[in-house]
C-alpha cells in the first residue's frame, strides 16, 4: 500500500468517535516499534516528522524508513511534517514525498497567520498533500522552540471559522491546556484541559477534525525505570488519559505523542545497559528500546485513541 492522506482516515474517525495517532519518529528502531504495533493491532497511523528529526536523520532515511514500513505492515500510514516553521520547509515536504504536512503560524497575528497557511495549503492542495493548521499556542520546549507558559493562550473559538474559511485547511490543531514535553505540569499540580473550548470549536466547525499536541501522558512507570537506572530525570507529570481517551471521542482525530515515545525508547535502553553493564553490542539495547516502544504504542491504541481494528 503506498502512503496515504489522513482526509479518509479522519472522516472515519470522525463518525466512529476515535482518534488517529500521530507518533513521531526519528530512527528505524522507532518507525519499526510503532508500526509493527499498529499492524499488529490494525490500526490506521500517522508517522510524523519533525525539523529537528529531519535535521538528525536526514529526509530520504526517514522517508525510506516510513516506505519500507509500508511494505512490511498492511494499515493505512500517513506521512506528515509536525510544525513546518515556513512555506519553504512545509513545500520540500511536499515535493518530498510528504502527504501531510502542518504549517505552524500559531506565533503570528490572526492575519498574517491566515497569509502564510493559505499559501501552504494551495500549493498542498495543488500536489494532492493536505494541511494542519494552529490557532493558540501550547507552552513547553518541541525541538528548539520554547513557549513560556505565560507567552502560551488558548484558541479563541470566535476565530476558528473564518481562519479554516479563508485558509482552506484540512485539520485544526488547537491549544486546551496540553503543553510540549515531558514537564506539563509540577507536581501537585492538577491537569486541566478546557473541554469547554474544544466544545465551542466543534460546535462552530461541524465534522471538521481537531488536533491535540503535546497530549503524551508521561507514564510514571517509565519515569521509575530512567530514575531506577541511573538517570537524573526529574519527577514528570503529563495529561491524563482518561482526558485524552474523552478527547478521542470527540471531534479530536489526531492526537499527538512524542514524549512518550522518547521516554519509552529510554527506559527500555537504560534498563538493558544497567542489567548488563559489560555489554557492548547496540543491537541488544536498541532492540529493548524497540521493544518498549511497540508495548507503549499498543497501549496508546487500544487503552487511550480506540483506533484497533478501524485500518
Ligand atoms: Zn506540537
Amino acid at each position: 500500500m503506498a502512503l496515504v492522506t489522513t482526509t479518509e482516515m479522519f472522516r472515519k474517525a470522525y463518525e466512529g468517535g476515535y482518534a488517529v495517532g500521530a507518533f513521531n519518529v526519528n530512527n528505524m528502531e522507532s518507525v519499526q516499534g510503532i508500526t509493527e504495533a499498529a499492524g499488529e493491532l490494525k490500526s490506521p497511523l500517522i508517522l510524523q516528522v519533525s525539523a529537528g528529526a529531519r535535521k538528525y536523520a536526514g529526509h530520504i532515511y526517514l522517508l525510506k524508513l516510513v516506505e519500507a514500513a509500508l511494505v512490511e505492515n498492511d494499515i493505512p500510514i500517513a506521512l506528515h511534517l509536525d510544525h513546518g516553521a515556513d512555506f519553504a520547509i512545509c513545500k520540500s515536504c511536499i515535493d518530498g514525498g510528504f502527504t501531510s504536512v502542518m504549517i505552524d503560524g500559531s506565533r503570528f497575528s490572526l492575519e498574517e497567520n491566515i497569509e502564510v497557511t493559505r499559501r501552504v495549503v494551495e500549493y498542498a492542495h495543488s500536489k494532492g498533500t493536505v494541511v494542519e493548521g494552529e490557532l493558540g499556542r501550547l507552552a513547553g520546549v518541541e525541538d528548539d522552540v520554547k513557549v513560556n507558559s505565560e507567552d502560551s493562550s488558548y484558541t479563541h473559538p470566535d476565530e476558528v471559522e473564518e481562519f479554516v474559511a479563508r485558509t482552506g485547511v484540512d485539520s485544526l490543531a488547537i491549544a486546551i491546556g496540553t503543553s510540549h514535553g515531558a514537564f506539563k505540569f509540577r507536581p501537585g499540580q492538577k491537569p486541566q484541559l478546557r473541554f469547554d473550548i474544544l466544545e465551542e470549536v466543534s460546535r462552530r466547525l461541524p465534522g471538521f477534525p481537531i488536533v491535540l499536541h503535546g497530549a503524551s501522558s508521561v507514564s510514571q512507570e517509565y519515569v521509575k525505570i530512567i530514575q531506577e537506572n541511573g538517570g537524573q530525570l526529574k519527577d514528570a507529570i503529563g495529561i491524563p488519559e482518561d482526558m485524552l481517551r474523552k478527547a478521542a471521542r470527540s471531534a479530536v482525530c489526531k492526537i499527538n505523542i512524542d514524549s512518550d515515545l522518547r521516554l519509552a525508547m529510554t527506559a527500555g535502553v537504560r534498563a538493558a545497559l544497567f542489567a548488563a553493564p559489560s555489554a557492548f553490542d547496540p543491537r541488544e539495547y536498541l532492540k529493548a528500546g524497540r521493544a518498549d516502544v511497540k508495548t507503549l504504542v499498543k497501549h496508546k491504541i487500544t487503552e487511550v485513541l480506540g483506533s484497533a481494528g478501524m485500518a
